[in-house]
């Protein structure tokens, strides 16, 4: 996977922030952290990975309990994952700790919905002042109107639009979903459209991509991260399915999604330069690795070293996902 070309890239670390877990829409393969959801994460992970990833968080959370007590362990865990929507970014307290840090960010919004945050779009400005951002959204939101009206494209270094095909022909969404892609577009953001490639759609792939080209959108589809009619995915795609969602930009090929996603003693600069972020604002190293680097809205102190991945399974592996930022951590 070292094959991308070597770019400049203008920012010193990554925060990618699942700023609340609520969300308009109800997607069936939806992997947004949730308490509620919780077995459904060990089923997509996979046991076994997922007792190993228990096993690593294990003793962080008795010596925790032994500080504070077993239940309020729970309150707070519960908390850092509750789908959280009214709660507004504490914007002076987030720029503060961003300017303590010295460094340049940026921030990945990511859900959930980023755009149910009520004053989302501020937060947005205030961090594109000296930061750099980018942004998963499903892009139903009416707010993107004022969101173009407001925030200056530059600095947003991309915008994923989630297309969860058939969820928004459920809600009769659709059409919302490429008024607000088209829109992004004249203003300037470097927006894209990305559908999830579940097992299900595998048979309509042509008659979608055919469908967006007329309305002036590429989709471009992702790997599907979870179990299907018992089989884990990604690596359960035939050779077949990967021909017909063509994935791009990559994996492109079975061997390319297992390098991907199936980790285990590679490096990554997970906690390093790069960190996951909870509604509540407490960051730690990534999603499966509960190892605090802080809270984006006190105190950000990343690790000073790289660590080799424990598990065998990542859904979310952060060293590819911003290679540059892997080069520059490993240099
Ligand atoms: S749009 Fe994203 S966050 Fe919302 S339900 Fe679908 S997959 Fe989950
Ligand atoms: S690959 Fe990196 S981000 Fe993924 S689990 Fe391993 S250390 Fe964490």
């Amino acid at each position: 996977m070292n094959n991308h070309k070597k770019k400049e890239i203008p920012y010193d670390a990554w925060l990618l922030w699942t700023v609340t877990n609520a969300c308009n829409l109800n997607c069936p393969y939806c992997n947004a952290s949730n308490p509620e959801k919780i077995l459904k994460k060990f089923y997509d992970l996979g046991f076994l990975n997922s007792a190993i990833i228990a096993s690593v968080n294990l003793s962080k959370l008795l010596e925790q309990s032994f500080q504070k007590g077993p239940f309020r362990v729970y309150r707070e865990t519960k908390a850092k994952l509750t789908p959280e929507a009214g709660t507004a970014i504490d914007i002076p307290a987030l720029i503060r700790t961003l300017d303590a840090t010295q460094k340049i960010f940026k921030i990945s919004f990511t859900g959930g919905e980023p755009f149910l945050v009520p004053n989302f779009i501020d937060a947005c400005e205030a961090i594109t002042k000296k930061h750099y951002t980018t942004l998963f959204s499903n892009l139903t939101s009416p707010q993107i109107k004022s969101f173009c009206e407001t925030i200056d494209p530059r600095s947003v270094l991309e915008i994923c639009g989630s297309l969860h095909i058939k969820e928004l022909e459920k809600r009769r969404l659709l059409e919302r979903y490429i008024e607000n892609f088209i829109l992004l577009k004249a203003k300037g953001f470097n927006v894209s459209a990305q559908a999830v490639a579940h097992p299900d759609l595998s048979g309509d792939v042509e008659k979608y991509r055919l469908y967006f080209k007329e309305k002036g959108i590429d989709i471009v589809f992702v790997p599907f991260r979870g179990r299907y009619h018992w089989k884990q995915y990604p690596k359960s795609y035939t050779g077949q399915e990967i021909e017909r969602f063509g994935f791009g930009p990559f994996p492109k090929s079975h061997t390319d999604i297992m390098n991907c996603f199936y980790r285990k003693g590679k490096m990554c600069n997970a906690g390093f330069n790069v960190g996951v972020v909870f509604p509540s604002g407490e960051a730690q190293t990534c999603f499966l690795i509960d190892q605090s680097i802080g809270n984006v809205f006190t105190k950000i102190e990343f690790h000073n070293n790289l660590i080799k991945c424990p598990f065998k399974y990542c859904s979310c592996p952060l060293n590819i996902y911003d290679p540059t930022l892997f080069e520059k951590a490993c240099q």
